[in-house]
């Protein structure tokens, strides 16, 4: 187990900086030019592969982390760059995560490098299991997998909503239900390979904000894939639906961690988008001058820069204690995971927001990036789990009651 510190030791220190230099020079300068396309930021994901910043051995030395801060580290430096491109390029972490969570040794080595291409021609992969009739509610799912023994294939027929790089994907690793009755504990993930047959998509959806991140809804008619794109394999999957059939609910409770885990990482990513606003609020409040003096002076807006800062610190922390304690295995007893996103989320929400009101009418223009950060931040208490469905875990683990 590794001890935690505040300390960043020296690689967690070099990897904030490097991060951090790509985000400034490369990301936040073209940040506005793709949200106002609207388009995947192609060049960016391939200067980041060139730099080594997308692709598995960037993740999976994150991950080797004993700390488990590496990740988040990374993820607020790059997403104060800009979210849209952020999500561009650490999008398809969601889909290997997937495939590291629940595949088995042969399916990382097959998949994982076709979910990023190569430096020359990148590739991004998509995570699909949001449907238009399950968001939060995911146990009641209808994509629905079924086995062809004669073949050995499992054929998908469904829909999938908001599917964050559906269709443009060379990848896409999607839930289905195998068994209906057994609500969330009868699902699979299954990967869908590059070009297959049956898997379209819709054009991409018009956001609010994240408009450089690709999203589509993706549909499954008939989708034939072989055997062993079942992730772990069809003996594990038998024997996890038998234990569910006989009423033990491990694995339900195993599908509820891994969303635990990732949930740390992308309340970092929504601090990134906190920083980035309160950092250019408090140099335009120092430059800014109404009344004779500059407006920093006022205690309403010195106040209301303070809050900002102390409140990106806590969900700092609540983030980087959510991921040591995934990483170190310690069971989340009070949903610490949901914690760290639903208070990093709610941040981007309100220092954004005061963002733009301590920028008065400059705040509302498209001239200055904050009103950019005000329309990102907002994803963050919807997507991975709304801000109610945090809330829901937390209340559930420190009551042990089924509060709903
Ligand atoms: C830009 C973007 C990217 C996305 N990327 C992906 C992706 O890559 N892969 C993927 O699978 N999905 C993705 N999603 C989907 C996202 O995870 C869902 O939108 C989210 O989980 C919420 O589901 P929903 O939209 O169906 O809302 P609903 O579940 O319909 O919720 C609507 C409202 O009701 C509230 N609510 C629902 N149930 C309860 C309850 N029991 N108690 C209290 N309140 C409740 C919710 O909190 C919310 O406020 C993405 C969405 C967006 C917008």
């Amino acid at each position: 187990m590794a001890e935690f510190s505040l300390d960043l030791n020296e690689e967690q220190r070099d990897l904030r900086d490097w991060v951090h230099g790509f985000a400034a020079e490369v990301v936040r300068p073209a940040a506005a030019e793709w949200d106002a396309r609207e388009e995947t930021p192609w060049p960016i994901i391939q200067e980041a592969a060139k730099v080594g910043l997308y692709g598995f051995e960037f993740l999976a030395t994150c991950w080797a982390d004993p700390t488990g801060l590496s990740l988040p580290i990374a993820s607020e430096e790059l997403f104060w760059g800009d979210a849209g491109i952020g999500l561009s390029i650490f999008g398809t972490s969601l889909a290997v995560a997937a495939i590291y969570g629940a595949g088995t040794p042969d399916q990382l080595v097959e998949w994982v490098p076709q979910c990023f291409g190569d430096v020359d021609q990148p590739a991004v992969a998509a995570f699909c299991t949001t449907e238009p009739e399950a968001g939060s509610d995911v146990g009641s799912m209808r994509s629905r997998a079924v086995y062809d023994e004669a073949t050995d294939e499992w054929v998908l027929n469904g829909q999938k909503a908001y599917a964050t790089n559906g269709g443009i994907a060379g990848v896409h690793v999607v839930t289905a239900s195998v068994e209906p009755d057994l609500g969330s504990r009868g699902q699979a993930a299954f990967v869908v390979p590059p070009g297959t047959p049956g898997l379209t998509a819709t054009r991409k959806l018009r956001k609010l904000g994240l408009r450089a991140s690709h999203t589509a809804d993706v549909f499954l008619d008939d989708v034939r894939v072989p055997g062993r794109c079942l992730l772990g394999g069809k003996e594990a999957l038998d024997e996890r639906l038998a234990r569910a059939r006989t009423g033990q609910r491990a694995s339900g409770q195993a599908a509820m961690r891994t969303f635990e885990l990732s949930r740390p990482t992308v309340g970092a990513q929504a601090l990134g988008v906190a920083r980035a606003a309160y950092e250019y609020a408090l140099d335009y409040a120092k430059e800014r001058v109404q009344f004779g003096r500059p407006i920093i002076e006022n205690q309403a807006v010195a106040f209301a820069l303070a809050d900002m800062k102390m409140e990106i610190d806590a969900a700092r922390l609540l983030v980087w204690r959510a991921s040591w304690m995934g990483r170190n295995n310690r069971p989340f007893t009070a949903g610490e995971g949901s914690m760290s996103k639903l208070k990093a989320g709610e941040v981007a929400v309100s220092v954004t927001d005061r963002a733009v009101q301590l920028l008065g009418g400059a705040g509302f223009l498209r001239d200055h990036p904050v009103e950019r950060w005000y329309r990102d931040a907002k994803i963050y208490t919807i997507f991975e789990g709304t801000s109610e469905i945090q809330r829901l875990v937390i209340s559930r683990a420190i009551s042990g009651m089924q509060i709903r």
